[in-house]
């Protein structure tokens, strides 16, 4: 799993993994400018390894295919609809009951199973290799539903952006992943405003 990223220690650790696995995952679409990473067997085994879900030692790479990056894109736009429903974004959000379908449906091939300590109780994949590094994905959705994290997960409303972000404001009031996006945001709102008052 991913390591703790500095600065984490605003929220409980294991929210941030669950978040930065997540969003780590939507993030590598094509938005904002950036190119799509995960547009081959080749770029689903680098997203993997990165989120320390695939072990290369154990030849795990191998069984990574082609139809398996495939599965990964159609579970990201899943994914990346309910981000953006939590966001407040009304574009496009008739696909929403579709995309809850489509999770709930692909969640039966990648099972979880409860993994207890004296500590407590958690959910991990029941697989590995790919299989278990997209039940990690469901795994860290149950886990930030559980503490109250999941609405908090959404796609930046700017819409040169689209990246999605971890809502740390109090309410959950968030819209941009950035200040630069608020800002680039607010201006054009300004400039539309006066362009409509002249
Ligand atoms: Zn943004």
């Amino acid at each position: 799993m991913a390591t703790q990223q500095p600065g984490a220690e605003q929220c409980p650790p294991s929210v941030c993994e669950s978040s930065d696995l997540l969003l780590g995952f939507v993030n590598t679409g094509p938005w904002g400018g950036n190119p799509e990473t995960m547009d081959g067997a080749e770029g689903l085994t680098a997203w993997l390894t990165r989120a320390g879900l695939l072990d290369t030692d154990a030849g795990a790479e191998a069984e990574v295919t082609g139809a398996d990056a495939a599965a990964a894109r159609e579970l990201r736009d899943a994914f990346t609809m309910i981000f953006r429903a939590h966001s407040g974004c009304e574009d496009g959000l008739e696909a929403l009951p579709s995309a809850e379908r489509y999770v709930q449906r692909v969640a039966q091939r990648y099972p979880l199973v409860p993994q207890l300590s004296a500590e407590g109780c958690r959910l991990v994949p029941a697989q590995d290799g790919v299989l278990g590094g997209f039940g990690a994905l469901f795994a860290a959705a149950a886990d930030l539903a559980a503490r109250g994290g999941w609405a908090r997960l959404k796609v930046c409303k700017d819409p040169s952006c689209h990246r999605g972000f971890f809502d740390k404001t109090r309410n959950s009031s968030g819209l941009y992943c950035s200040t630069a996006c608020s800002t680039r945001m607010a201006a054009r709102a300004y400039r539309s405003r006066s362009k409509k008052s002249v």
